[in-house]
C-alpha cells in the first residue's frame, strides 16, 4: 500500500492563526502516525487579496510551530492554465454559463424573490443565486460577450446533478451536525457555484478538487466551515473523472465570543502569540492538539 498523502493548503490573504494552527498540526501529525507524506500547497487564485508577505509569513509561522513539509510547495497561481482546461471542458460539456450580473445586481434580484417567500440560503448563509443567467438569449448572451463585460462562469447545478448518481462521501471526521461515515453530497444546496471569472480561469472549489486528484492526496483534514462544500468537490470529481480523497472535518477554534477565528482577528495571529512568547507547546495545547 502507497503511504496517505495529506496537505495543509492556505490561502496567503492574511496570517495564520490558531485554527490554521490546530488544521496543520493535525495533519502533521496524522501524516507522521500513519507513515504517510504532508504536502503544503499555497491557494493564491485570488491575486487581489494575497500577497507574497504572507505567503512568506506561512512558511516562517509553520516552521516555527515545527512543521515539516516537502518541497516543492505547490502554488496555485502558477497553473492556471491546467484549470482552464477543466473550464473548457465543462464548457463543452454544457455544464457552465456566463452569468453577467453584478453583485449589486444579484442582490436586487435576491431581494425581490425574498419578497414573494424567503428564498433559499446556502450552508454558508449567502443567497443562491438566482439562475438568471442561465436563462439568456443566447443572442443577448452573444453580445454581452463581445462587448467584453465582466462575467462569472457557473455550474449549472441542475445539469451537473442529473449527470451523476447520488453522490457520498467517506467522512472520518465529522460534520457541524455530527455527521459521518458515509455522507450524502448535497451539491444543490449552493446553487448554481461560480466555477471561473472572465479573468480568473479557476475558483476555490475547482482548483482545490483538481490538485488533491493531481497531488494524490488521499485524506483531506481541513475546518468544519469547509464541510458541505465537500458536496461540490464530490460533485466535480464525478464530472471530471478524479479519485475521490476520504475526508476529516475538525470543529473550527472559536473566539470568546464564540465566532469563527478571521484573519483580521490579530490576538490568535500565530505571529503575535510568538512575539508575546507563546511556545509552539502552548499553541498546541490551546488548539486541544496533545504533544506530538
Ligand atoms: N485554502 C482554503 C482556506 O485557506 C482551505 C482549502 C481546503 O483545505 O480545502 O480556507
Amino acid at each position: 500500500m502507497p503511504p496517505p498523502v495529506f496537505r495543509f493548503a492556505p490561502s496567503p490573504n492574511g496570517f495564520l492563526h490558531l485554527g490554521h494552527a490546530r488544521s496543520a498540526l493535525l495533519n502533521f501529525d496524522l501524516a507522521r502516525q500513519s507513515g504517510g507524506r504532508l504536502l503544503l500547497r499555497i491557494e493564491d487564485i485570488d491575486t487581489t487579496r494575497c500577497r507574497p508577505e504572507y505567503e512568506q509569513a506561512i512558511y516562517e509561522d509553520l516552521a516555527w510551530l515545527g512543521l515539516t513539509w516537502e518541497e516543492p510547495v505547490r502554488r496555485q497561481s502558477e497553473h492556471l492554465a491546467l484549470y482552464r482546461e477543466a473550464v473548457d471542458r465543462l464548457m463543452r460539456e454544457g455544464l457552465l454559463y456566463p452569468a453577467f450580473e453584478s453583485r449589486a445586481e444579484i442582490a436586487r434580484l435576491v431581494d425581490a424573490k425574498d419578497r414573494a417567500g424567503p428564498w433559499p440560503r446556502d450552508p454558508d448563509g449567502a443567497p443562491v443565486y438566482p439562475g438568471t443567467g442561465r436563462h439568456l438569449a443566447i443572442d443577448e448572451r452573444d453580445r454581452s460577450l463581445s462587448s467584453g463585460a465582466p462575467y462569472a462562469l457557473r455550474l449549472d447545478m441542475d445539469a451537473a446533478a442529473a449527470r451523476a448518481d447520488p453522490l457520498f462521501w467517506t467522512e472520518r471526521g465529522a460534520g457541524p451536525g455530527g455527521e459521518t461515515g458515509q455522507v450524502p453530497a448535497k451539491p444543490e444546496q449552493w446553487g448554481d457555484v461560480i466555477l471561473a471569472r472572465k479573468d480568473t480561469p479557476t475558483s476555490y472549489h475547482l482548483s482545490v478538487v483538481i490538485d488533491d486528484a493531481l497531488q494524490g492526496i488521499t485524506d483531506v483534514v481541513r475546518g468544519q466551515d469547509l464541510f458541505w462544500a465537500t458536496g461540490v468537490h464530490r460533485l466535480l470529481q464525478e464530472l471530471l473523472g478524479l479519485p475521490q480523497p476520504v475526508y476529516r472535518h475538525h470543529g473550527l477554534v472559536l473566539d470568546e465570543a464564540g465566532q469563527k477565528l478571521s484573519k483580521s482577528t490579530r490576538s490568535t495571529a500565530l505571529r503575535d502569540l510568538r512575539a508575546g512568547g507563546t511556545t509552539p507547546a502552548q499553541v498546541r495545547r490551546l488548539v486541544g492538539i496533545n504533544p506530538a
